[in-house]
């Protein structure tokens, strides 16, 4: 086989998880996951995000978070910003790496950032020459690839040309995001064949959603497609805040285990990340309001 087997699976937990969670765990309990999933073989992290406290609350403590992990030498630990302040932040607290978050969906752009795509994408211009002077890698999440809470379907096109801008920003990974997860994988593979042209498929990433029970599914037809980059949350961690218990991101256990009932390789012990996706949960449940 030509393609490569190894798949690079992103534990966006700590930041994507938690982030979507009614409970705010400790500073310490978070670093102790973090430190945990470093010794798992995942070779990328996303730990917090430098955005605005009264914002996202349940992030506030990005810095003290990243003071006090131990970082061990071959993972990445990244970090969400949403402008050149947060970015500053970042650097200040030595993150490897830079996610930020744009939408294919005008509505969700709005709703979510304030901005329009293009006012978005516009703000991200200094972040990521900044980051590419410095040789710092940034990812870019397109949410809404799919479809969007207030939109419904997104069209293919609407896609491939929020990640043509974005790839005109300069060196960027660009990451495919079915923020509400309805995705079949009839529409990851459209979404993927179109996408390709514009960006080689094993450079691209998938971020997938678990609303429907069809994310396995759809990472799957995303790896047949030549796809080696995946994001999970351990324990399936950032269900809806507002529907308790509700399906989040792709469980990163899952995922781990599909590749390897696939024959891809991905160097992380799954048993060791399905362990951790536990004691993230006991933590939310234990610090949510009876
Ligand atoms: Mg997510």
């Amino acid at each position: 086989m030509s393609q490569s087997q190894h798949v690079v699976v992103t534990e966006v937990g700590p930041r994507d998880g938690l982030q979507n969670e009614c409970a705010v765990i400790c500073t310490q309990d978070k670093v102790r996951l973090v430190d945990q999933l470093s010794n798992t073989g995942l070779t990328e992290i996303e730990v917090s995000a430098f955005v605005r406290p009264d914002r996202v609350p349940q992030l506030a403590d990005a810095s003290d978070v990243f003071a006090s992990i131990e970082r061990r030498p071959g993972v990445i630990y990244s970090a969400l910003v949403p402008n050149e302040r947060g970015l500053d932040r970042a650097l200040a607290s030595q993150v490897d790496k830079i996610s930020l978050f744009a939408a294919a969906s005008e509505s969700f752009s709005q709703a979510n950032t304030n901005a329009s795509i293009a006012e978005t994408l516009h703000r991200f211009e200094p972040v990521v020459d900044r980051c590419n002077q410095l040789g710092m890698p940034v990812r870019v999440y397109i949410s809404c690839a799919v479809a969007c809470p207030y939109e419904g379907p997104v069209s293919v096109e609407a896609v491939a040309s929020v990640v043509e801008s974005v790839l005109a920003l300069g060196q960027v990974e660009v990451d495919l995001a079915d923020t509400i997860g309805v995705a079949e994988p009839d529409d990851i593979r459209r979404l993927l064949e179109k996408i390709a042209v514009l960006d080689p498929i094993e450079r691209l990433a998938l971020h997938l959603h678990d609303t429907k029970g069809s994310a396995l599914a759809c990472a799957q037809a995303g790896l047949e497609l030549g796809v080696r980059k995946f994001d999970g949350a351990m324990g399936g961690l950032g269900g809806c805040p507002f529907a308790p218990g509700a399906p989040g991101n792709l469980a990163t256990e899952s995922l781990l285990q599909r590749c390897n009932e696939l024959g891809f390789a991905t160097g992380v012990d799954v048993t060791e990340v399905a362990g951790i996706g536990v004691q993230a949960r006991d933590m939310l449940s234990s610090e949510e309001d009876p």
